[in-house]
């Protein structure tokens, strides 16, 4: 299997971006800019640190995923994600390996990003996220 190439971003579910935005830059990280992902029914802000990127995932309706997770477990670290080169290759290693995946297809996601989720029962309890960049 092609191993990844880097941490591309660190999701955090917040119940609130505006107010935990000061304390990410207080530490340094950069402000980049709000998205709307109405399919995932959140809000996502951006911060840069180095070529790392800390993704602020808010829900915006009581139905989203990451509103459940915030019900559940509280806000925190909500997933990882890697780059990887050849996404839909990687996704078929990946089934072949016998992991089970969220997304057994690539989507697309922020920043332009093909993206695919492998189910957190495969992946020791780490929601973890591959991401291939645009060219
Ligand atoms: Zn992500």
């Amino acid at each position: 299997m092609q191993p990844v190439k880097a941490i591309n971003h660190i999701g955090i579910a917040v119940a609130s971006i505006d107010e935990q935005r000061p304390f990410y830059e207080e530490i340094g990280a950069v402000f980049e800019n709000i998205e709307d992902v109405p399919q995932q029914k959140v809000r996502v802000g951006f911060f840069k640190i180095g070529d790392v990127r800390l993704e602020l995932l808010e829900p915006t309706d009581p139905t989203s995923t990451v509103a459940a997770f915030l019900e559940k477990r509280g806000p925190g670290l909500h997933h990882v994600a890697y780059t990887v080169d050849d996404l839909p290759a990687r996704i078929a290693e990946l089934k072949d390996a016998g992991v089970r995946m969220i997304d057994e297809t690539p989507r697309t996601g922020a920043h332009h990003m093909q993206i695919a989720f492998l189910h957190p029962k495969s992946s020791h309890g780490v929601l973890t996220e591959l991401c291939q960049p645009p060219e």
